[in-house]
Formats: structure tokens, sequence, C-alpha cells
């Protein structure tokens, strides 16, 4: 950025405003979680073991998609101070509910957002829903979608929709099933990295948190997707660090949140 002139100038308003600007300019590093040690992902896949079976809610289809653009509104509002912070500007977003028997969520484009049905069926509290939609907010919100790899992100959503019926495969992202994935894969990106996805996480609890919703019944929804996907460790092409890991993580996050709750997330850790 180049200030000739700008800083020329004496008012008090150029100064504080040039001040701000360096400070948000100053820090271009991702948001970095917390790194859970190997007792707090054992205590997590403990908890995990313990949790009860996810059942299935039914709602309407008009009750689902008045719920998803409640939870969204508070969270789109609570997001633009990290909107502001990462991006030095503010967002919006575009939350969709998709019919699918697809339990899917994923962020697409530029701020797209879908929730599928199937996936709505899963989630038992708002705190859980809202879990879902911060988290594909914090990939936007980080770009995660890199502007080269929007086509081959909307490729890799297609492929996912497409094979949802037969494979009836749970997943939170496009990448998480197999086709989506080889998908991906042939179009050389693999979905989000793993360091992707765990920014994802921390980011999505803050908003979450500063959105009034509640993260320990939120983090269920990570206890929920490991029991229902069967696999608690993780694969060299899986996109998502397993279960207990994500756990593990978000119970640092939530102690990290508690101690700060109007601080901003750490970067650069
Ligand atoms: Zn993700």
């Amino acid at each position: 950025m180049t200030r000739t002139g700008a800083t020329r100038r004496r008012s008090g308003w150029a100064v504080a405003l040039l001040g701000a600007t360096a400070m948000l300019g100053a820090c271009d590093d991702p948001f970095e979680p917390p790194k859970p040690d190997r007792a707090a992902i054992a205590a997590a896949r403990q908890e995990i073991a313990a949790a009860p079976p996810p059942a299935q809610n039914a709602r309407s289809l008009a009750a689902d998609r008045a719920l998803l653009q409640r939870v969204a509104g508070r969270l789109t509002q609570a997001a633009q101070p990290f909107c502001v912070e990462r991006l030095k500007r503010a967002c919006t977003f575009q939350v969709d509910l998709l019919d699918s028997r697809q339990a899917n969520a994923y962020a697409s484009g530029r701020n797209t957002i879908v929730v599928t049905t199937a996936m709505m069926r899963l989630l038992e509290t708002e705190d859980e829903l809202a879990a879902v939609v911060a988290h594909e907010m914090a990939h936007h919100i980080a770009e995660h979608i890199a502007e080269g790899t929007l086509r081959t992100q909307a490729g890799a959503v297609v492929g996912a929709i497409a094979g949802a019926a037969a494979a009836n495969y749970l997943g939170v992202d496009p990448g998480l099933t197999r086709l989506g994935a080889e998908a991906g894969a042939r179009a050389g990106r693999l979905s989000y990295s793993k360091a992707d996805e765990r920014e994802a996480d921390y980011l999505g609890a803050w908003i979450m948190a500063r959105a009034g919703f509640d993260l320990e019944r939120g983090g269920m929804l990570w206890a929920k997707l490991t029991r229902l996907s069967g696999k608690d460790a993780t694969s060299l092409l899986d996109s998502h660090p397993a279960g207990p890991e994500r756990l593990a993580a978000w119970r640092r996050t939530m102690e990290e949140i508690r101690a700060d709750p109007q601080g901003m997330p750490r970067r650069g850790r």
C-alpha cells in the first residue's frame, strides 16, 4: 500500500485511519487452532464412545428452512469482526437448504453455504446446526476456496451430490464423499487440507461463541459424526482430522474463548 499524500495529512482522523489500516494489514497469518495432546485426544475418544447414538429428527422442510435462516442470520452478524480481521471487509453469506438424502454441508463459490435436509435430520440442537454453518462460514472467511480453485470446488460439489444416493456417506464438506474426493483429486486438489479444516473448526467456534450459541452442545456434533462414520482414526486421504482430535481441539478452543470471550482467535501461534 502506498501512502504518499495521505500520510502528509495532519488531521487526527487520517492518522487514526492509517493506524487502523496498518494494524489490520500487519498480520496475514492464518488463525492458529490449539494442538491437543495425546491425553486430551484419548479422553475425547472415550467421550465419543460413551456418547448416545444420534437420533433422527423430523421437521418439515419449511421448519428446516426457517431454522437454518435464523441460525445463519445470527452467525453472519457475529462473524463480521472476524471478516474485518481476516479479509479487511464485511461479509455476506448465501445460505441454502438442499433437499438431499446425503447428510452433507459445504461452502462453495464466493459466499455460498449449503446444508442438506439429511444433515438437518441429524442435528438435534440449534447449537449443532450453528457448529456446521459457522464451520462453513470460516472456510469462506479464511479464503480456503481460493480464487483459482472456485471451478474445481464447484465440480467436486456436483460430484458429491451425484454420488449421494449410491454412497449414502456422511460428511461435512464435499471432499468427504469418495466420489467428491475422486473428482477433487482428478482436478488436482483434494478438497481442503487438514490444516484448513482445523482452522475452520477453530474460527467457527469463535463465531459460534460470539453469536451466543453453546459450544458444549455444538461440540456434540463432532462426537456424533464420528459415531456415524464409524471411524476415529484419520487416513492419509481423509480431508478432516479424525473425530477424537477434532473434539479435543474443540475443547481446548472452548477454554481459550472462556478465558477471553471478547478477544480474537490466535494467529501465528
Ligand atoms: Zn470443512
